[in-house]
């Protein structure tokens, strides 16, 4: 756990720096705020970041594979094309809607998965959504298992 020599993130305006991933999941001035995904490299995918402090305020991309260990076992992540598994509604390929996704088949699922997790400790922008999607995110949320 602690072998990793690279910092997860130093930002790219304050230069504040993060060196591993409990600094940045317990830190109170990110918030959580999207997920640009790669699709023929999903680890390499985006989540991210709002730097919500009064000097910065920047947002900031951190890849999705530096998250990988909180799922807790070893995941490949395999290409996806959103829409090409019956299952899949397209929820993958969705950069501001954080929830979980029930496809089965689809393999832009696990990254969704590890969302769920990185939300449990990072928080929302509740404030800046409308009351609709607030709604869907508290719908998603209760499909989920609590801690
Ligand atoms: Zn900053
Ligand atoms: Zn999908």
């Amino acid at each position: 756990m602690h072998t990793e020599n690279q910092n997860i993130k130093e930002c790219s305006m304050c230069k504040k720096c993060w060196k591993n991933l409990d600094n940045f999941l317990h830190d109170d001035t990110l918030i959580f705020n999207g997920y640009q995904p790669f699709f023929k490299r999903p680890d390499k995918g985006s989540f991210l970041f709002t730097h919500d402090r009064d000097d910065c305020g920047t947002t900031l991309l951190v890849e999705v594979w530096k998250f990988k260990k909180l799922l807790n076992r070893e995941v490949d992540f395999l290409p996806f094309k959103p829409g090409e598994d019956p299952d899949c509604d397209l929820r993958c390929a969705q950069e501001t809607d954080l929830t979980s996704c029930p496809a089965k088949n689809c393999n832009g699922t696990v990254v969704r998965e590890l969302i769920q997790i990185v939300k449990q400790y990072v928080r929302k922008p509740m404030t800046s959504l409308s009351g609709d999607e607030i709604d869907r995110i508290i719908d998603g949320n209760k499909g989920e298992k609590s801690e």
